[in-house]
């Protein structure tokens, strides 16, 4: 069966591909099935709202099933902030160093044991009759007091899992527990059995 993934980033469309495609199901981009689907707002106060808007509508303007995903930050010292705001915590919209240095600064007095935090990321699939899959995969850590590394993207050089920062990691390894790695195998584990259900 085709899915269409609610993303311009052919990285994540790369990354689901690969979790994808050994259970035979193929993945596309807008782009490379020639469609436009309209840029949905992240209006939810979740990340499994956000995630059900953006599928919803690319099922609907596509007439696909369609994946799609939110995800972000939650700092336990601010409440669960940035969470649903992660992408324009410091004000403007993906602005990463921005985002850090205020991440930095909110956090400058807060102690080791205080600086607990958890990457979220949230997956919806919808099908044109309407079914619907949501799972999340969740990765705990602790934020640094510098960035470190020169991989990933994001928060992902102050992110500390153990003594080493997502941007130190290979993207294989980050993979392996990342909060986007441990959603996709929980969808890939649903749609391995769905499709078990449909063969049958
Ligand atoms: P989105 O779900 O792609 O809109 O991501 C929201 C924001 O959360 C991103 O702009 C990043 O700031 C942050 N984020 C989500 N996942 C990661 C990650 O794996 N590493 C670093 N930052 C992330």
């Amino acid at each position: 069966m085709d899915y269409i993934i609610a993303t311009h980033n052919m990285k994540k469309r790369n990354e689901l591909a690969r979790i994808l495609e050994p259970l035979g199901l193929r993945v596309f981009t807008a782009d490379q099935l020639g469609l436009t689907l309209t840029d949905v707002e992240e209006t939810g106060e979740t990340f499994a709202e956000n995630a059900r808007l953006k599928s919803r509508s690319g099922c609907e303007e596509s007439g696909l099933p369609c994946i799609a995903d939110d995800s972000g930050l939650q700092v336990d010292a601010l409440g669960g902030a940035p969470g649903v705001y992660s992408a324009r915590f410091a004000g403007e919209h993906g602005n990463d160093a921005k985002n850090n240095a205020l991440l930095l600064e909110r956090l400058a007095a807060v102690p080791d044991e205080k600086r607990t935090a958890r990457f979220v990321s949230t997956v919806c699939c919808t099908y044109p009759n309407g079914e619907e899959i949501l799972v999340t995969g969740v990765c705990e850590g602790k934020i640094g007091y510098e960035p470190r590394g020169e991989g990933g993207f994001g928060y992902d050089p102050l992110f500390m899992v153990g003594n080493r920062s997502f941007a130190e990691m290979t993207a294989e390894e980050k993979d392996q527990i990342s909060h986007r790695g441990n959603a996709l195998r929980a969808l890939a584990r649903e749609l391995a059995e769905r499709k078990n259900n449909y063969d049958q």
